[in-house]
C-alpha cells in the first residue's frame, strides 16, 4: 500500500489549516516508515512526520521543528547516533567530569565583554 502523505498529513495540528501544494516533502523512508517534512505557510510552523504502515492500518507521529526542509532533509541523511558512541560520551564526561566543571566555573566567573553598539 503505498502512503499518500495528502490522506494522513492534510491539516496542521497546530493551526487546522489546510497544507498548501508543496507544503509536504517526503525525506525518506525505510521499510513501511516514511518520514516528511510538512511545512505551513498560514502559521509557519513546520513538523516532522514518521508515517508507519501496518497491516490495513496506517499511524503518524508529529514532531514540531524549528528546521526548514533542506535542513531536515540533510540531518535525515547524517548516521544515527550508535549506543557505543552514546556509552562512550557518557564515559568520557563521568570521567573529566571535574576538568568541565572547573571550565564551566571559570567561565561563569569571567566577566563578559560589553561592547557598545554604534550609533548611526
Ligand atoms: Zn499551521
Amino acid at each position: 500500500m503505498d502512503i499518500q502523505p495528502s490522506q494522513l498529513l492534510e491539516r496542521c495540528p497546530l493551526c487546522h489549516e489546510k497544507y498548501g501544494t508543496g507544503s509536504i516533502q517526503l525525506l525518506g523512508g525505510e521499510g513501511k516508515t516514511q518520514t516528511f517534512h510538512c511545512a505551513c505557510s498560514a502559521c509557519g510552523h513546520a513538523m516532522l512526520s514518521v508515517v508507519f504502515e501496518g497491516s490495513g492500518w496506517l499511524s503518524s507521529i508529529g514532531l514540531v521543528t524549528d528546521l526548514q526542509a533542506d535542513e531536515a532533509q540533510k540531518l535525515f541523511k547524517t548516521p544515527t547516533i550508535t549506543s557505543d558512541e552514546c556509552i562512550g560520551i557518557h564515559t568520557s564526561i563521568e570521567q573529566n567530569s571535574a576538568k568541565i566543571c572547573q571550565i564551566l566555573l571559570e567561565q561563569a566567573q569571567t566577566p563578559r565583554r560589553v561592547t557598545k553598539r554604534k550609533t548611526p
